[in-house]
């Protein structure tokens, strides 16, 4: 299988000046969904000084509810490509829909596949058909041998930049949104040849969790992290509880930087 261990070296995706999957740490970070330029700009100047290397924004949201903010679309991600390249940082953006790839292509640098879209397999046979690199979500109900054979899916049509992400998985625990599942950062690594970052924001859904998750994600040897930072999170369209501050994601970030050395 091209997506096991076996068949390849270790997977290192560069995307700008950025290598996910080497010897540095990277940092995703960045609002759940861009709400609004000056939201966006503030935001990315904040986490490019305290060290993340890749902004994240969501454009399309994959909403429980069909009534919350479903995200600004096109419009939004002009102004993430504009954010990344005032700041000099690649961006990433959940595409749901394979009708949209060729107008997110012109904005992002890396293609976001949602937990809910981790088995939507014509989507993932599309991005796989393209150059860019993909980061596929971990589905909330996936088995890691369902989320492997579902990056089969993207390497199969020739794309071979594929970076895993555990965002936690359901459980019959419900005090955390979700049940962050860290065992699945040396599994990985054992079964397969793809960098594995870990996202502690929907991994906890709160924000006094971010901290913790993330701090043993990069002691149990995680890539890299995605983490929602939001100017005044309490104001956040979406995901606010789980969001961290400018200060605390500056804070947070200045400690993983040093776990991270210490390994
Ligand atoms: C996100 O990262 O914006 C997101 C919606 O996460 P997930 O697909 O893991 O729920
Ligand atoms: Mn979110």
């Amino acid at each position: 299988k091209l997506a096991g261990r076996e068949c390849k070296e270790k997977t290192i995706v560069k995307v700008g000046n950025v290598e996910i999957g080497g010897d540095e740490l990277v940092i995703i970070a960045g609002p759940c969904a861009i709400e609004s330029e000056k939201q966006l700009i503030e935001t990315a100047m904040a986490v490019k000084k305290a060290g993340a290397q890749i902004l994240r924004g969501g454009a399309f949201k994959p909403r429980t509810s069909p009534y919350s903010f479903q995200g600004l679309g096109e419009e939004g991600l002009k102004y993430l490509h504009h954010a990344g390249q005032e700041n000099n940082m690649p961006v990433i953006s959940e595409v749901m829909d394979p009708r949209d790839i060729d107008m997110l292509d012109k904005y992002v640098d890396i293609f976001q596949i949602g937990s809910r879209n981790m088995q939507n397999y014509s989507l993932l046979r599309e991005v796989g058909k393209g150059r860019k690199p993909v980061m596929l979500k971990r589905g909330m109900s996936a088995s890691i041998e369902e989320w492997l054979s579902a990056a089969e899916y993207i390497v199969l049509e020739g794309n071979r930049d594929v970076i895993l992400c555990e965002r936690g998985i359901r459980t019959f625990e419900n005090y955390t949104r979700n049940t962050l599942d860290l065992m699945a950062v040396p599994i990985i690594k054992q079964l397969s040849h793809f960098p594995i970052i870990v996202d502690p924001s929907h991994g906890t859904g709160r924000e006094e969790l971010v901290a913790s998750a993330s701090r043993a994600a990069v002691a149990i040897g995680a890539h890299g992290l995605m983490i929602e930072v939001h100017p005044c999170p309490c104001d956040a369209l979406s995901d606010g509880v789980q969001s961290l501050d400018f200060e605390k994601f500056q804070s947070l970030s200045k400690d993983l930087f040093t776990i991270r050395n210490c390994l």
